[in-house]
């Protein structure tokens, strides 16, 4: 892949877990250890990775090399089909809830207690209650629900902040990236 492509993928996989976007000293350390994996993979990582993890991975390019594999061992990653929920998204809710010091820590994920379509150790939650005990849903950005892959996601960030591609070895003092 390309770093511009990389790039693109942290911007949305830091928007979905609301962290904050790495520094460029940051992307350019882990983009030299994923480099590598091509860039056709990186929608089923971000797949992977969002449906099965609570939080931004600890180890985001361990995590990236290991989807790799399994792609790669023509162990193709389940694309299991959720049915329609009007309360979640896939069977889960990925919810923030404000603490007592006004700021919103790390994203709450919970398995919809309306449709019960998923397995994993999430806790179950019913939408309704949980804004009742505070919880909101995360912005979602304009525009950003007609995003069906990684071409478009680099489509749609180009044309909403002109980002811009970066030559090789430039360093990227100037280029900043949204915080979605
Ligand atoms: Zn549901």
């Amino acid at each position: 892949m390309e770093i511009n492509e990389f790039e693109s993928f942290l911007v949305n996989l830091t928007a979905f877990f609301e962290r904050k976007h790495p520094t460029d000293k940051i992307i350019d350390l882990w983009f030299d250890m994923v480099h590598d994996i091509p860039v056709d993979e990186l929608l089923q990582i971000y797949n992977k990775i969002t449906k099965e993890n609570e939080s931004f991975p600890r180890n985001l390019t361990a995590v990236m090399w290991a989807l790799h594999y399994d792609i790669i061992a023509g162990d193709p990653i389940r694309e299991k089909v959720y049915k329609n929920c009007p309360e979640c998204s896939d069977g889960l809710m990925h919810l923030r809830k404000m603490d007592g010091d006004g700021l919103y820590m790390q994203p709450y994920v919970f398995r919809c207690a309306t449709c019960r379509q998923r397995a994993e150790a999430f806790p179950w939650g019913n939408r309704a209650a949980l804004i009742r005990e505070g919880y909101e849903s995360p912005p979602i950005m304009e525009g950003t629900e007609n995003i069906k892959n990684i071409k478009e996601l680099r489509k749609f960030i180009l044309d909403k902040f002109g980002v811009s591609e970066r030559a090789e070895g430039e360093v990227m003092g100037n280029a900043k990236m949204p915080h979605m």
